[in-house]
């Protein structure tokens, strides 16, 4: 049985319709069952904060499905605000989806992240499961059938790595809204002025819905260096220049970061972004410093 909070399910749609900005965090499930000590505790954390809504990533990163399925599950009994499982078609069979949107439903996680997942680790391009679904698109309207989730599509500012150009891939975005999208969230970029250039062009193109940018508060320069490898995101001559500076001054490298992320948000909010959705990567203490010092919280 859903736990009591989700009697009232609150959808994506309706909480962007609020007029603050929304604050999402977004969580990864630990790899094991001893970190999920760990996330739970920065969970207490983020609950100090109230964010508007939670997600939980799909099989990134190396974690496991089942796991990521456990950790929306129980977060939902954790925290009053909703939960958006992300959920992506990478290796799965239809049915096998089927199954696990199912099992979203009957837990109570009100919202979803649909995409497409990265091909697995060792595979250059992208190959779809025999018995599955080619593209986002098709996940996207699968699960608008059910009418039972709100839905959040992912957007490029910087253009998809294997997109072949920037209309290309934006056009891809209005097939994935034209079939039940109800915001975008986009990847994380650093440079505001991408975001800005890109919210213009989706307008243009007839996108009505909010385009939530995804921020990644830097908490050291080998991570960041890391993951801009594999999304493609640019950093910034200043960024790369202060992280440089700071070294392997773990304390500098991540102060600077925060200091960008923080401004990243005061001015894409001054800017109308309808909220941020941060990357938490499970930190939830700069999580909760840049919120606060936005005054976001
Ligand atoms: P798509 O929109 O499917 O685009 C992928 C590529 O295919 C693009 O080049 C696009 O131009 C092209 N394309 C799209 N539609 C079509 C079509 N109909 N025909 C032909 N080509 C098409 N990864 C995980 O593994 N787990 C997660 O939980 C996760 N969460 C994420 C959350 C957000 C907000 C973001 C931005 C990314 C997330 N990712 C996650 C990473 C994501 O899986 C990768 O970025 C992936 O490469 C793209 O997924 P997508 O659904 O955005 O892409």
């Amino acid at each position: 049985m859903p736990p009591p909070h989700s009697a009232t399910p609150v959808r994506l749609a309706e909480i962007y319709a609020r007029d603050a900005p929304v604050v999402s965090c977004e969580l990864f499930p630990p790899k094991d069952q001893r970190g999920l000590g760990r996330l739970w505790r920065s969970v207490a954390l983020l609950e100090t904060i109230a964010p508007d809504f939670y997600s939980v990533t799909y099989g990134a990163g190396g974690t496991t499905r089942d796991m990521s399925i456990q950790v929306a599950e129980e977060l939902v009994g954790r925290v009053t605000a909703p939960v958006a499982s992300h959920i992506t078609i990478v290796d799965q069979s239809k049915e096998e989806i089927r199954a696990v949107l199912d099992h979203f439903e009957r837990a109570g996680v009100e919202n979803l992240v649909a995409i497409r997942g990265d091909p697995p680790s060792g595979q250059e391009n992208w190959i779809p499961h025999p018995e599955g679904w080619e593209h986002t698109i098709d996940l996207v309207r699968e699960v608008a059938q059910r009418g039972t989730f709100g839905i959040a599509v992912a957007g490029f500012p910087e253009v998809h790595p294997e997109a072949p150009d920037a209309a290309t891939d934006l056009g891809f975005l209005v097939e994935k809204l034209a079939v039940g999208g109800d915001v975008v969230i986009t990847q994380l970029f650093f440079d505001d002025r991408d975001y800005f250039a890109y919210v213009d062009t989706a307008r243009a193109a007839g996108i009505t819905v909010p385009i939530v940018p995804g921020l990644l508060p830097v908490l050291s320069s080998a991570q960041i260096r890391r993951i801009v490898t594999l999304c493609g995101a640019r950093i910034p001559p200043d960024l790369d220049h202060q992280l440089a500076e700071a070294g392997d001054d773990a304390d500098l490298a991540r102060e600077a970061g925060i200091r960008w992320t923080t401004d990243q948000v005061t001015d894409l909010i001054a800017g109308g972004a309808p909220g941020i959705h941060l990357y938490t990567l499970n930190k939830a203490r700069a999580t909760r410093r840049i919120l606060r010092e936005t005054g976001l919280r």
